[in-house]
């Protein structure tokens, strides 16, 4: 059946600006590296897609190598894109990376000028688009010069290809580094994609003061900790969950060591008559450097559920007391 977006769509989502840039990114974001490859039911990843967008979700992350296999998330979206979003192109904002293991051979992953140009043509061809909204080097490459990188992002940039650049999983001196160049350059260097999560803190040690100082928003990848921070595995490892799946970075092990952890989080989150995982939403959110949680949803039951976290943003001092005593 085709696809009419609700006309309702932007009437609920909250939307924040990226850095101190011109972009307005919805609080939360939807990325596509789980759910979306070959391996899954396409039906069930258009009726997420679309389910986002008429949330008012705008923005969808992917990566060259998102699937499995590599590529395959970008084609079904491509797919899904002709389909569903070809007459909403100007209402989305649209990424891809490089920067993983991508094609075999010397010159499919990492950070060279090779690399990228390379493999956002490939992307593009992939996803059937003319440019991408914004496009990110994936991860630091330790051996090739920075100055490298960043120029095959200016260039990307002047080729029309990207209307934004950003950088992911840098280090908040190499992010430096690199906002540094990229300012030289005169590109619009507006994302850093980092992990962030009640799990996860690292980026709170100096990376986002680092973005604030430079203007750069933050975009807060797995917030849900892949899933760990529902009630999902509160009792078990249910069998279509993440953590149970062959293709994952979830182990068991890890889900049982978080376990308590969780439950009292869980309990929390009651009290504020809120989802676990909705808490663990806000209360990223409430990081004012933080444009938009970038979440994963197998379901457009689970989507609906974390996007409902917007209803409930607030916390009381006596609450992030308690979630800071059990989470450090
Ligand atoms: P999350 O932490 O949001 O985990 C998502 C998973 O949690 C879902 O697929 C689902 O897994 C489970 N889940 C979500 N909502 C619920 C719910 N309400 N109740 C129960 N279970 C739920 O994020 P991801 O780890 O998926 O990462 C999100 C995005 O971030 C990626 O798609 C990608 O775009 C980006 N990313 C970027 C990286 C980078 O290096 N730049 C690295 C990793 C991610 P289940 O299958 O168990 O149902």
């Amino acid at each position: 059946k085709s696809y009419i977006a609700a006309t309702d769509r932007y009437g609920h989502m909250v939307y924040n600006r990226s850095g101190k840039s011109g972009v307005l990114l919805p609080a939360i974001s939807l990325g596509l590296w789980h759910n979306f490859g070959f391996v899954d039911n396409i039906h069930n990843a258009r009726e997420v897609l679309r389910c986002a967008f008429d949330l008012g979700i705008t923005h969808f992350d992917l990566a060259n190598n998102y699937g499995p296999p590599f590529g395959s998330a970008e084609e079904n979206f491509g797919t899904i894109f002709k389909a569903d979003f070809k007459p909403y192109r100007d209402e989305l904002f649209i990424a891809s990376k490089a920067g993983y293991d991508m094609w075999p051979g010397p010159y499919g992953n990492f950070g060279s000028r090779k690399y990228l140009i390379a493999s956002l043509d490939q992307s593009l061809k992939r996803m059937g688009l003319d440019y991408v909204d914004i496009f990110y080097h994936h991860r630091p490459d330790p051996d090739t010069p920075l100055e490298e990188t960043m120029g095959a992002l200016a260039d990307i940039v002047r080729q029309g290809k990207a209307l934004y650049v950003g950088i992911s999983n840098y280090q908040p001196e190499e992010t430096q580094q690199a906002a540094d160049i990229l300012k030289r350059l005169n590109v619009p260097f507006i994302l850093h994609q980092a992990r962030y999560s009640m799990l996860d803190r690292w980026v709170e040690d100096g990376l986002l003061s680092t973005l604030e100082q430079n203007g750069v928003g933050c975009i807060a990848f797995s917030p849900l900790a892949q899933g760990m921070l529902t009630d999902k595995y509160l009792n078990g490892i249910p069998k279509d969950s993440r953590a149970a799946k062959d293709f994952t970075y979830l182990d068991v092990e890890t889900v049982h060591s978080n376990l308590e952890k969780v439950k009292q989080l869980s309990s929390i989150a009651q009290q504020r008559g809120q989802k676990l995982s909705q808490m663990a939403i806000a209360w990223i959110l409430r990081q004012p450097q933080v444009a938009s949680v970038l979440i994963g949803a197998s379901s457009a039951r689970q989507l609906i559920e974390n996007v409902q976290s917007i209803d409930n943003l607030e916390f009381s001092p006596e609450e992030l007391k308690q979630i800071e005593t059990i989470i450090s």
